[in-house]
């Protein structure tokens, strides 16, 4: 990939806000933009050909093969307080997904932070922030992407995961730069009007709406019920035993109910 060739496909708009780094090789883009985030002036695009320490949450690794994914951070500054950006990593999810479809590759949104392709995992965000000096927040947006899935990588996930060979077949500079600006755009929207211009987005490509689901915290169930989609903030809204309850992040999975 290039980057130059990528900012050129994204024109004016997207570098007059921010800037764009191709690397052969590193360990996490996260880890490197968070390092950067003390004395980073831009918002800034990492893209690694091969990157070898993914990061999941919670510790969790993302696993990438090179050439077969995309694997990318974007640092973006935010002027909100942090928890106003609870609801980023699905608006994040809303924005890869609406690019996907625009691509012709239908994914579904797995909450809080997977975007699914037929059931299975195709995509997973990361966001890790940081408080900037003058008050504003860095959110450093890690995004995993997988086009080919050699059946070797697939055994290492140990879990079923999709792949994208429609994408996989696409020039990588112009399907970066249609993730990127699509992702830029709704950044700053996000910005502007928080998750609440994202919610009724996000309901619609819901993968559990309607479905018997569990809430499991390190392994432990600690909800269940029917998913019935994210209220404006961006959580869960289980129907359970005892009536609607709203779930928020934070390191909780959802796995739906066999
Ligand atoms: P969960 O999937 O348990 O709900 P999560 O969605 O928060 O948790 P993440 O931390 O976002 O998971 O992602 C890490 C997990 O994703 C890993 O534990 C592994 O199961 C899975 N995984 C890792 N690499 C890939 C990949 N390339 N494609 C699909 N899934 C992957």
């Amino acid at each position: 990939m290039n980057g130059a060739a990528i900012a050129r496909i994204c024109g004016p708009a997207f570098n007059a806000v921010a800037d764009i780094e191709v690397v052969a090789e590193t360990g996490s883009t996260n880890a490197d933009l968070l390092a950067r985030s003390a004395h980073q002036a831009r918002n800034t695009v990492l893209i690694a050909e091969r990157q070898n320490a993914g990061r999941g949450r919670a510790g969790r690794s993302w696993l990438s093969a090179e050439g077969g994914s995309l694997t990318f951070s974007v640092a973006w500054q935010f002027h909100c307080p942090l928890h106003a950006l609870a609801g980023l990593p699905l608006a994040v999810g809303v924005a890869l997904a609406e690019t996907l479809a625009s691509l012709s590759v239908n994914v579904q949104l797995k909450w809080p932070n997977d975007l699914l392709k037929d059931g299975a995992k195709l995509a997973g965000v990361l966001i890790e922030t940081r408080s900037a000096p003058d008050g504003a927040v860095w959110a450093v947006i890690g995004i995993g992407l997988n086009l080919h899935l050699p059946d070797e990588l697939e055994q290492r996930i140990g879990r079923p995961a999709a792949s994208a060979p429609w994408l996989a077949a696409m020039d990588r500079d112009a399907l970066m730069a249609a993730l990127l600006s699509n992702l830029a755009a709704s950044l700053d929207q996000f910005g502007q009007l928080g998750f609440a211009a994202f919610s009724a987005r996000w309901n619609r490509l819901h993968a559990h709406q309607g479905s018997m689901v569990q809430i499991v915290d390190g392994g432990v169930t600690v909800a269940e019920g029917i998913a019935a989609g994210v209220d404006d903030s961006g959580a869960l809204l289980l129907d359970s035993a005892a009536g609607r309850i709203a779930i928020v992040a934070g390191d909780v999975s959802l796995r739906a109910q066999a």
